[in-house]
């Protein structure tokens, strides 16, 4: 059996599409949405991540504001920013890029983001309002993951789910967007007993762990929908090449770069025994970023109705 590719890109693409006219109307009837975007300190991935969702938000015609305080910042100063951001009718939705550093209370900074504003979806009271299957700005990575499964006509009522690895920003949000899509859900974390035999009963396996390749054919069951959300970057050219020697462009790729991004599931496991899977990259990643778009829209779309 060979899986078929669930293309986040391509999906991205389509969520952008759907966007722009909604993008054209508000700032025909009133102004363009707009997105601020938090930047703590001079993490190089977190620049990255910005960098690519202030690009998005340039080629929908979103307009982007940022802070980049330094990474020596108190939480009170902080509290300041995100303040005046609540406080100004310009801007839609706020996004505190994480992992924000050592000496900021990180709970006091989800707390203090208007819930209104909330781009990613992580304060508690939106968190509350997922639990009740409310209407509110979901996190961005599972709600990607649920718009890719429905647009690939992947059936999830019914369906047997795990998600492994239990976080405020991916796991537990995602169990709880599988469940009001009616599987039945099982989470799993670095406490659970007989991992591979849990996942082996998953008809859509969720990886969110963040260990490379954890999840192999031992863990597969076949026919599984595997779902990758793992982002690790690898160095080490014995790994690479055990991971992804069947490969011969990554490969040729990585002896570019000296490096490369593997998922949480062993990559050529999950192609022969799935029946569809997200690549790592290309997969889950760009979802990520359009459902910040989707989200920052319809904020707007609220705030200007
Ligand atoms: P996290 O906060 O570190 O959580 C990891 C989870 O995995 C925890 O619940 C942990 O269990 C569990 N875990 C760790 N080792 C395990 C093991 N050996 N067996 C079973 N469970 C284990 O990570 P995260 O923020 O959710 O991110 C997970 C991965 O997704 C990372 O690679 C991250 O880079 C990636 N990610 C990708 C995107 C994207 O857009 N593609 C977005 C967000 C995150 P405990 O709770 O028991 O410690």
């Amino acid at each position: 059996m060979s899986g078929v590719v669930l293309d986040g890109k391509k999906i991205n693409q389509e969520i952008l599409d759907e966007l722009r006219p909604r993008v054209e109307a508000l700032r025909a009837k009133a102004r363009p949405p707009s997105l601020a975007v938090i930047l703590v300190g001079d993490d190089p991935a977190s620049q990255i991540y910005v960098r690519n969702k202030i690009k998005a938000c340039q080629e929908l015609g979103i307009r982007s504001l940022d802070a980049t305080p330094s990474a020596e910042i108190s939480t009170p100063d902080l509290l300041e920013i995100i303040r005046c951001f609540n406080n100004d009718p310009q801007v839609d939705a706020i996004l505190v890029q994480s992992p924000l550093p050592k000496q900021i209370d990180e709970r006091e900074i989800l707390l203090a983001v208007d819930p209104a504003k909330d781009a990613d979806g992580f304060h508690p009271f939106n968190v509350g309002n997922l639990v009740a299957n409310r209407p509110a700005p979901r996190a961005c990575t599972p709600g990607g993951i649920i718009e890719m499964l429905k647009r690939y006509q992947v059936p999830l009522a019914g369906k047997r789910a795990v998600v492994v690895g239990r976080s405020d920003i991916v796991g537990k949000p995602m169990a709880l967007m599988l469940l009001h899509e009616n599987a039945t859900v099982t989470i799993c974390h670095s406490k659970t007993r007989d991992l591979p035999a849990e996942c082996r009963r998953a008809e859509i396996l969720v990886a969110a762990i963040g260990k490379p390749a954890l999840i192999t054919s031992e863990y597969l069951s076949p026919g599984v929908v595997v779902i990758d959300v793992g982002m690790n970057r690898l160095t080490d050219e014995a790994e690479v090449h055990r991971l992804l020697g069947h490969d011969a462009r990554r490969m040729a790729a990585f002896a570019k770069n000296g490096t490369t991004l593997v998922g949480d599931v062993e990559p050529l496991a999950m192609q022969e025994i799935s029946s569809a899977y997200t690549p790592v990259p290309g997969g889950v990643g760009p979802l990520t970023i359009a459902m910040l778009m989707a989200n920052t829209v319809r904020l707007a779309e609220q705030h200007l109705a």
